[in-house]
């Protein structure tokens, strides 16, 4: 990584009381979307275009946009998942949150004829519009459903080891629970196949430096380890077998389908809403009080970085939205009241049982990157392990 990518991009002098993070003296923004320096390893090119333009441009080559090559290659992938479901009481495994996405893959995987089964996590942070959209959606579409519930205690210790650690990464407990939790029901239950609803045509863009290690165990691990208060021990979490089968799965056997359809997250609110009654809750990801808060009030605050603006610049290159009212909508801050950011904060703080002085200094400390905590690329006795396994892997059975 650059070695700009260490220089703390937010002083607490450039914070308003609003929460928006005025723009530092070098602030760029690309003429094309609306990415900025706000990620630290941006670059830009002559024209004042920048490396992630550029990324979706390459990414965009090598997908599949004709609408006719597009139905073909959808209904290969059903073909194939329907043939891996003979003789299973299920087709495939869809994760499913309440959210848009989650709930349109359900939406488009019956539709196809298919028999899939949901799997949500509860992380004690849901909504009610979130689980209601559950509840009507998995009877709406008559989909079994599995739930799988988090030790709460042993989960809010580990939300606050990552608020204490300092990385921008908050989010990565939850995130890692649900692709274990879906993977582990898939293994436990036979399932040979996994639909996801992530789509590079509108996903494609999240800065490392604003999050990353979702799938790193490792880094998690050691996180709790030296910042929380107890072990993990019911946590979904992967170790080095079930990551390592997690990796040959994930090879053939999870499919994008939002890639196969012509998807757009307007397009889908409005057909959920007529078939299964699903209702909006705000903006994306906010199925999730604590997303919510994340995404709008610690990001922007501690951090000096807008996940509306990523998703925002991935919209325009899709060509969802113009660059102008993209804009339009980043000026103005991400709560629409400081008193709603407010509340959030004390039902946070609260629910995390936390002291306001400790999220105060918190909020004050320097922000911390992923790549200083031990993770899979860097702790040794990982890598020790896995050189080992790679050392014996061709003597392994193929799966
Ligand atoms: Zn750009």
């Amino acid at each position: 990584m650059a070695a700009i990518a260490h220089t703390p991009i937010v002083t607490p002098a450039s914070r308003s009381v609003t929460g928006t993070v005025a723009a530092p003296e070098a602030a760029r923004t690309c003429t094309r979307c609306v990415m900025d320096t706000s990620d630290p390893d941006i670059t830009f090119d002559a024209a004042g275009v920048c490396n992630h333009c550029k990324s979706f441009d390459q990414v965009m080559k090598t997908m599949v946009r004709d609408p006719d090559k597009r139905r073909v290659e959808l209904e290969k992938w059903v073909d194939r998942v329907r043939a891996a479901g003979k003789g299973r009481d299920y087709d495939c495994v869809v994760g499913i949150s309440g959210g848009v996405d989650s709930t349109y893959v359900a939406l488009k995987v019956k539709e196809l004829g298919l028999r899939p089964i949901a799997v949500h996590l509860d992380n004690g942070w849901d909504t009610e519009i979130a689980v209601a959209n559950i509840e009507r959606a998995v009877r709406g579409l008559r989909v079994d459903l599995h739930t799988v519930v988090l030790d709460w205690e042993e989960f809010r210790d580990l939300q606050v080891a990552f608020l204490r650690a300092g990385t921008p990464d908050s989010e990565v407990p939850t995130d890692h629970a649900i692709l274990v939790s879906v993977f582990q029901t898939a293994r436990k239950l036979g399932v040979p196949y996994m639909a996801v609803g992530h789509n590079r045509v509108t996903e494609l863009i999240l800065p490392p430096a604003w999050s990353q290690g979702h799938y790193d165990w490792v880094y998690l691990q050691n996180i709790q380890k030296r910042y929380g208060t107890r072990p993990l021990t019911t946590f979904p979490s992967f170790d080095f077998v079930s990551y390592t089968r997690f990796r040959r799965f994930a090879r053939s056997h999870v499919w994008n389908i939002l890639e196969y359809l012509d998807y757009s997250r307007a397009g889908a609110m409005e057909e959920l809403t007529r078939q299964v009654g699903w209702r909006n809750y705000g903006g994306k990801h906010h199925e999730s009080v604590y997303t919510r808060f994340f995404q709008n009030y610690i990001l922007p605050r501690k951090f000096g970085y807008d996940k509306r603006r990523a998703h925002l610049a991935n919209t325009i290159l899709a060509g969802q939205t113009t660059r102008e009212a993209a804009l339009e909508e980043l000026s103005h801050p991400p709560y629409a009241s400081e008193r709603a950011a407010q509340l959030d904060r004390t039902y946070v703080v609260t629910k995390l049982e936390m002291s306001d002085d400790e999220f105060e200094r918190i909020m004050r400390a320097p922000p911390q990157r992923y790549e200083d905590q031990p993770n899979m690329l860097n702790y040794r006795p990982f890598l020790a392990a896995r050189t080992a396994y790679r050392a014996v892997k061709r003597f392994l059975p193929a799966r």
